[in-house]
């Protein structure tokens, strides 16, 4: 063995608009414990400070060019260690799976405090062929499915509402304009494909005067969507009544309240986008979005191309949800698995109370863990580490991870095999 098979990393925080002002942030508390990394003017690297003045939005954990994590206390670039020992901390089985040495996922700690750009992840053909024509914007061949898992209340548009629940709100006077000149006997998906175009290449004065012709309908127009007439005001004021996203998301997409613990999954071509609160995201690896609403009109990209992958699933609240299982890695059955269709990883979640113990077997490929909150011991490798609220460790393949909570433990692990 030439390293050890357990690394604690430092990551660092980006500052996207959406994000929360300074230590309200929980990626920039979490990402200022170890302390992370930042840059000064400079460029130079120094250790991760919260300014109450910036917004912080994501942090960051593996092995992603635009803003690796670092080992502790080498500073090596995390992949560099895992290239120089793929073999001990990545295996042989997931090198084989993916055809490289690269961590297949990317987990992240999001901060929302309002809406991030309504998007798509697009699927693996078409990331390829627009990672060929402008690699710049388009930063990755692969595709780019999610999960969100829920650390506090969190609000989310994710995928389309049934069918019967959008025709009635359809034909509501201001919206009527989008439907198509031929009505089909029943709306379908086709017509739900015209309507989000047509509403998003919709002109300004045309978005603001439909959004204010719904602001004065009564709310019971809305049927049971009653939250459409309440978030109308807050969407608008986030952005502008000018932005297409608020009558897409409000007209035509699920709108989720979750409690912590629960999450969701996107898969490739999902329409999604959040709206406030903490999250635990893990994705396979890549960049790639395309951005509709909810964002400067120089940042959308063309309507028709992301109408042209946009996929019909989801298509109910409940197709959104990701729930937890039972771990049969687990010795105490306090740890959960989240496992969306995807090869690319899934997510353990540790909750232990004081003092509880915890096992989990080793799994043949790496793991990134992040102790979200409380602390514990962790043997693992044969070495004893002390696991404090808000560090994140690298784990390689191979190795079990004995856990002793102190005063509690919750801890989120992505990993693939
Ligand atoms: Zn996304």
């Amino acid at each position: 063995m030439t390293v050890d098979s357990v690394i604690q990393i430092k990551c660092s925080c980006n500052q996207y608009p959406w994000g929360k002002q300074g230590s309200e942030s929980l990626a920039a508390r979490i990402c200022a414990k170890t302390p992370g990394w930042d840059e000064d003017d400079k460029g130079n690297k120094t250790d991760f400070k919260i300014d109450e003045n910036k917004a912080y939005s994501e942090m960051w954990m593996g092995t992603y060019p635009e803003l690796p994590s670092y080992t502790i206390p080498d500073g090596k670039d995390l992949q560099d260690v895992i290239d120089e020992n793929a073999d001990q901390l990545l295996g042989q089985t997931v090198a084989k799976k993916f055809g490289h040495t690269k961590l297949p996922y990317l987990p992240k700690v999001l901060s929302i405090s309002k809406a991030l750009p309504l998007q798509l992840h697009p699927n693996k053909d078409l990331s390829a062929e627009l990672h060929k024509k402008d690699p710049s914007n388009f930063t990755d061949p692969n595709h780019k499915p999610e999960i969100a898992l829920a650390l506090s209340k969190f609000e989310a548009f994710c995928g389309f509402k049934e069918l019967q629940d959008i025709e009635p709100l359809m034909n509501l006077d201001p919206l009527k304009k989008f439907l198509p000149d031929v009505k089909k006997p029943k709306f379908d998906d086709q017509m739900l494909k015209h309507v989000v175009n047509q509403m998003l290449k919709a002109e300004d004065d045309v978005i603001a005067e439909t959004v204010e012709g719904l602001r004065k309908l009564d709310t019971s127009s809305f049927g049971k969507d009653t939250y459409i007439h309440e978030l109308i005001p807050r969407l608008a004021s986030q952005y502008d009544k000018t932005d297409p996203g608020i009558l897409v998301a409000l007209i035509t997409m699920n709108y989720l309240v979750l409690e912590a613990g629960e999450g969701l999954f996107i898969p490739a071509d999902g329409i999604h986008a959040y709206l406030s609160g903490d999250i635990i995201e893990c994705m396979a690896r890549s960049n790639n979005v395309l951005n509709t609403g909810f964002c400067p009109s120089g940042d959308r990209n063309s309507a028709d191309l992301f109408c042209s992958v946009l996929t019909f699933s989801p298509h109910s609240a409940e197709e959104c949800m990701l729930r937890g299982e039972k771990y049969e890695g687990s010795s105490s059955g306090k740890t959960l698995v989240y496992k969306p269709p995807l090869s690319e990883f899934d997510m353990l979640v540790t909750d232990l109370g004081k003092g509880d113990k915890e096992t989990l077997k080793a799994v043949e490929g790496p793991s990134i863990l992040l102790a979200t909150k409380g602390s514990a011991t962790m043997r693992a490798g044969g070495k004893t580490y002390d696991v404090g609220e808000g560090t994140t460790w690298f784990v390689g393949q191979g190795t079990e991870i004995e856990l002793d909570s102190k005063d509690g433990l919750q801890m989120h692990i992505a990993y693939v095999e």
